[in-house]
């Protein structure tokens, strides 16, 4: 029997002690040996919810982010369905739908280890690598076919394969589909499919456009929600380190600068992290700039050539690589497990996007820490975040490393830290059950936090060293 989540305070500990075995899911005993190899101990609570439905027959709305277990909630009621019957030439069973390369291929091995026991066929469909071995194994038929939007209707415009045969049809982190403009080939690939069809379908967050197109396609679907993992927020500490440029045009270049004097402040704690940028180009110029101060690094953006990616990426898991500098996009969905810290050097301009660069740490039941660079021009996006995950981001105000002058001018800035918040009970998830006022929980965090950015800046007091008596601060505020 579960034990229902009241809080997520809570969520740890229910993990440990939910009851429910793989083997009360309704697994045929194959899958269940090698769900059993793969080490897996107890089914997390979207597979737990998800599984037996699924295996029922009945569409599935699955809310959920990466880090949940949610890709084995359809790969293994997949693979015991399609266990019997035969694949046609051309014609595959099931297709599932990945928005990047990085997540197809990692749903891939999710099949992969999951049917060593069965006779399934399975075939990647996904720009940029070689698929001469793909098309022959199209070309004699596949259970499986797990593709990027593009790339599938592409092949189905060459007639190299029909989609009247799909059973069922997986749509991956819808979310990010959205995001990526793939919804139109989505409902394309919806309309060539059969109707009879079931369809599993998972996104972190449900826009109208997602709930749009549910409406449509799926039939009278079980709706199954989780909190994102418990570790994405329970067991990160989050800090934003704010600075003031000098100029508006030199910003980029001294957040740089701000970059490498945090990285050389935690250098002994990371084992190994990721940074974040806003836009591709950022990404390269980071590399180039912390490559050329000796820092060890590579770097992942959708405009870099498959080969590299999956070879940094490589790297990276195997710990060859020690600072993954990232746009959105590429990271979205990859599954490196022990990252010890997450940067970001830019703001994410989409609140959500905190929530999934951050939930790269501090996964697996691992403590995380997320350090955040901003400039008080960032208080709007800082206020959206905090609207989102429901509470505050501690400041802390950072010297410009290339603001030296000013330093020795007035004898040394003093900071007046705010207090590292790290406390998870306090805490609140998006996606969490109490939802019940957050709009307006979130305009209110959000005007506090651009108040607060720009009260940090008045609250530095020149000369005074690091501890100023509380009872001073207030008299110089009040
Ligand atoms: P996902 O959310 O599907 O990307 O899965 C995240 C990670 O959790 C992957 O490394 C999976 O191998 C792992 N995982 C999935 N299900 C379980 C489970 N029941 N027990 C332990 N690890 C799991």
């Amino acid at each position: 029997m579960n034990i229902h989540r009241r809080s997520r305070s809570h969520e740890c500990r229910n993990f440990i002690l939910r009851m429910t075995n793989f083997s009360e899911l309704g697994l045929p005993p194959d899958v269940l040996s090698a769900v059993e190899a793969t080490g897996y101990g107890k089914p997390t609570p979207i597979q737990e919810q998800a599984i037996p439905r699924a295996l029922e027959g009945r569409d599935i709305i699955g809310i959920a982010q990466t880090g949940t277990g949610k890709t084995a909630s359809f790969t293994l009621p997949i693979i015991s369905m399609l266990s019997q019957g035969r694949a046609r030439a051309r014609l595959p069973r099931s297709v599932v739908l990945a928005p990047t390369r990085e997540l197809a291929a990692q749903v891939a091995e999710s099949f992969k280890l999951h049917s060593s026991n069965t006779r399934l066929s399975l075939a990647l469909l996904i720009g940029g690598v070689s698929f001469k071995e793909q098309l022959a194994l199209i070309d004699t038929g596949v259970d499986v076919l797990v593709a990027t939007p593009g790339r599938l209707l592409d092949h189905f415009g060459r007639g190299r394969l029909l989609l009247s045969g799909v059973q069922i049809m997986v749509v991956d982190e819808a979310d990010r589909m959205l995001d990526m403009g793939f919804i139109p080939d989505i409902e394309k690939i919806f309309k060539l499919t059969p109707f009879t069809r079931q369809t599993l379908f998972f996104s972190a967050t449900m826009a109208p456009e997602i709930e749009k197109i549910t409406s449509e396609f799926l039939s009278n679907p079980v709706r199954v929600e989780v909190t994102p993992p418990a570790t994405t927020v329970e067991k990160i500490s989050h800090v934003v380190k704010r600075f003031a440029p000098t100029r508006k045009s030199s910003a980029t270049k001294e957040k740089r600068a701000v970059l490498r004097a945090i990285l050389a402040e935690v250098d002994n704690d990371v084992e190994n992290a990721i940074i974040f940028c806003n836009r591709k180009n950022d990404v390269n110029i980071l590399l180039n700039s912390m490559t050329k101060h000796g820092i060890d690094c590579g770097a992942i953006h959708g405009d870099l050539d498959q080969s590299v990616r999956t070879d940094t990426l490589g790297k990276f898991r195997k710990g060859l690589i020690r600072y993954l500098i990232a746009s959105d996009v590429a990271a979205r969905g990859l599954d490196i497990p022990r990252v010890s810290h997450v940067f970001n050097f830019d703001v994410p301009t989409r609140a959500e996007d905190y929530v999934h660069r951050t939930g790269r740490t501090g996964r697996a039941g691992r403590s995380g820490i997320a350090i955040t660079i901003a400039t008080r021009a960032d208080s709007k996006p800082v206020g959206a975040i905090e609207g989102l995950v429901g509470f505050e981001l501690p400041i802390e105000n950072m010297e410009n490393p290339v603001d030296q002058p000013a330093k020795s001018k007035s004898g040394g800035r003093s900071e007046i830290r705010r207090k590292s918040r790290t406390n998870a009970s306090e805490t609140k998830s998006p996606g969490d059950d109490a939802v019940v006022g957050r709009d307006s929980a979130k305009r209110r965090t959000s005007r506090r936090s651009v108040a607060k950015l720009e009260q940090a800046d008045e609250e530095v007091i020149v000369g005074m060293g690091s501890h100023v008596p509380a009872f001073l601060t207030r008299s110089l505020h009040s």
